[in-house]
């Protein structure tokens, strides 16, 4: 285990049987419409990319990306895009994909966005909610894990661009960032 790590929450394993069981729900859910999969960057790209390999449907793939935390932990409460879709998305089925869910605040915002530009749907797949009150709720049809309000790290999720490599999912030890 990484020595900045206190606890692991979520194995390799864990994850993978956790995505594979998301993949046959999505395989069904979405199988005579068009979908759109779009990962939000950076956090969600490894889950996105084993997600995509558990879905067995001719689905698009496009990415989106929001101003981060940065080296901090907590949101800043200002949700900016700063790389867009790219194609027109009235024809799609859209299911954003999300690495984990804190306030709300990202997706609530990322939701409305998408929808002002009419999609046929806009869905949520989400690898982690965590155990916290979001001021605005978060409407998630697919989620991996609800986990505890700590700041968790690996598996695509970052402090300050370290730790994404890990394989699992686990606590980041606050000395790191006090
Ligand atoms: P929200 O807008 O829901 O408060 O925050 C969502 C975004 O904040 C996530 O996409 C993620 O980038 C970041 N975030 C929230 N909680 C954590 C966490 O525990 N660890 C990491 N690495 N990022 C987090």
């Amino acid at each position: 285990m990484h020595p900045d790590i206190t606890e692991i929450l979520y194995t390799e394993d864990e994850i993978a049987n956790a995505i594979s069981s998301i993949g046959r729900q999505i395989t069904a859910d979405y199988a005579d419409k068009r979908l759109l999969l779009v990962s939000i960057l950076k956090g969600s790209f490894i889950f996105a990319a084993d997600l995509i390999r558990h879905i067995e449907l001719d689905l698009a793939v496009d990415f989106i990306a929001v101003a981060s935390y940065g080296a901090e932990t907590k949101s800043s409460g200002v949700v900016r895009i700063i790389k867009d879709l790219e194609g027109p998305l009235e024809s799609y089925d859209i299911l954003l994909v999300e690495d984990i869910v804190d306030s709300g605040l990202t997706l609530n915002y990322l939701r409305k966005y998408l929808r002002s530009l009419n999609p046929k749907s806009v869905e949520i797949a989400a690898l982690l909610v965590k155990e916290v009150k979001q001021e605005t709720p978060v409407e998630c049809k697919y989620v991996g894990f609800v986990c505890p309000d700590a700041f968790v790290v690996g598996y695509g999720l970052d402090y300050a661009e370290r730790y994404r490599y890990l394989p699992y999912i686990g606590v980041l030890d606050p000395k790191v960032y006090s």
